[in-house]
């Protein structure tokens, strides 16, 4: 007769045996390998994405995913560049935001700047009670997905 201790010891030796530590290693190395490469190639098309742009050079970039465009006469460009989002909300109010205002993309999708996607809030502490009350109503399993937007602030 065994401990629950010694029957766990046994169980984790056999599992071992399974398969030699070489052969372990060897299927590890291939699965990185293969993320590795697909995701390299994702991320590759999605850096390429902004400078293949026909209007990348006519006044759009695209940053973390955020369109910019040029708009050196704004008074709140960054480096002569507004992020779209934000010049679609002013256009639609009539009016220049406040660099405190945030403006929320409603299908979590940020190139995806038309004014149905779009929501005014205050501030960002207004901004993130929206996000918690969204995640307290889709549950936890969306949590990583909400907060992947978050990183971005808006
Ligand atoms: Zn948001």
């Amino acid at each position: 007769m065994h401990s629950a201790e010694t029957r766990e010891k046994i169980r984790q030796k056999a599992l071992g045996r399974k398969h030699t530590p070489e052969a372990r290693q060897k299927m590890s190395e291939s699965r990185r390998g293969k993320a590795k490469s697909e995701s390299f190639k994702r991320a590759l098309s999605v850096r390429m994405r902004g400078t293949r742009n026909p209007c990348y050079k006519q006044g759009k970039k695209i940053i973390h995913g955020y369109v910019h465009l040029l708009r050196q006469e704004h008074p709140y460009s960054v480096g002569g560049y507004v992020k779209e989002h934000r010049l679609v909300m002013e256009d639609h109010i009539q009016r220049v935001l406040s660099p405190e205002e945030v403006v929320h993309h409603i299908n979590g999708d940020i190139s995806d700047n038309s004014i149905d996607n779009l929501m005014l809030f205050p501030n960002n502490v207004a901004h993130l009670r929206h996000h918690a009350q969204l995640r307290a109503g889709r549950g936890y399993k969306n949590r990583t997905a909400n907060s992947r937007y978050h990183k971005q602030g808006e």
